[in-house]
């Protein structure tokens, strides 16, 4: 579970105090599907850096199963952030190692030994629906497969939350409701949070339990989908 308390960021503009992010507060429970729904300008981007500690919030916790990521320093930060799974609009693959590769790169990273990278390789490219596809190269790819291999290298390190940036803005309709059912799938694995930030609304109505409204970075709206969409 992922629980956000009064997120707050202000970047300087010139002599301007812009706050991108201003007292943002929301909770994702395990096995759950929250989107963040946003027009371009309402702070989504910076709300992804600050989730992932890319970029340092002015203020404000991150909290995923209880430990503090604004409070680790160093290592232990290192290690708070592999909690979270990041699944970029594109997949931002190494277009010179197989896929197979490209998905145990974070278990290579913290060393990890051989037999349970492969096994887990495996079980993420089975979860993913590339079984067979572990020996190709990302260029051999259509975009939508290419996708599936960011989630499925996401999920190496066994993160408690997956916070999804614009996942499928850069797909086709057909692709994108492929990607969305396998999003939707990720539900069955009870113990993760999975967090969906977008500017498309379709995409929440599609997937999620719940969603947030943020516009000139403060939650204007959020509860269950029924109920926000009911509101809007
Ligand atoms: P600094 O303001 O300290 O130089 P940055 O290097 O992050 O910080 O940004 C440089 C400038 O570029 C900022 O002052 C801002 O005007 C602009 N900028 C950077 N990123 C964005 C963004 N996502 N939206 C709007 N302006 C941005
Ligand atoms: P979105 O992703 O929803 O389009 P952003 O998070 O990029 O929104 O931007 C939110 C606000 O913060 C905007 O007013 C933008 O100009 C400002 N901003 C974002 N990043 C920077 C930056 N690095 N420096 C200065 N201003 C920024």
């Amino acid at each position: 579970m992922i629980t956000v308390s009064d997120l707050t960021k202000v970047y300087l503009q010139g002599k301007r105090q812009v706050r991108a992010l201003d007292g943002v507060s929301l909770t994702v429970p395990a096995g759950s599907i929250h989107g963040i729904i946003g027009h371009s300008g309402a702070g989504k981007s910076t709300l992804v850096r600050c989730l992932t500690m890319l970029d340092r919030p002015t203020s404000g916790t991150v909290e995923i199963n209880g430990v503090d990521l604004t409070a680790a320093r160093s290592d232990a930060l290192r290690t708070a952030r592999r909690r979270i799974g990041l699944v970029f609009q594109q997949a931002n693959l190494f277009d010179s190692r197989t896929i197979a590769a490209n998905v145990a790169y974070p278990l290579e990273i913290i060393g990890a030994d051989k037999a349970r990278t492969k096994a887990k390789v495996d079980e993420l490219l089975g979860l993913v629906g590339l079984t067979d596809a572990g020996q190709a190269y990302p260029s051999q790819l259509s975009g939508g497969m290419r996708q599936r291999v960011g989630i499925a290298r996401a999920l190496a390190t066994d993160p408690d939350v997956l916070l999804f940036d614009e996942p499928t803005s850069a797909l086709d309709p057909r692709t994108t409701d492929e990607i969305l059912d396998l999003i939707q799938s990720l539900r069955t694995h009870a113990e993760l949070a999975v967090l969906v930030i977008t500017h498309e609304m379709h995409v929440v109505k599609r997937i999620c339990d719940s969603v947030s409204l943020l516009e000139g970075g403060r939650i204007v709206e959020s509860g269950a989908l029924t109920d926000v969409v009911n509101r809007l």
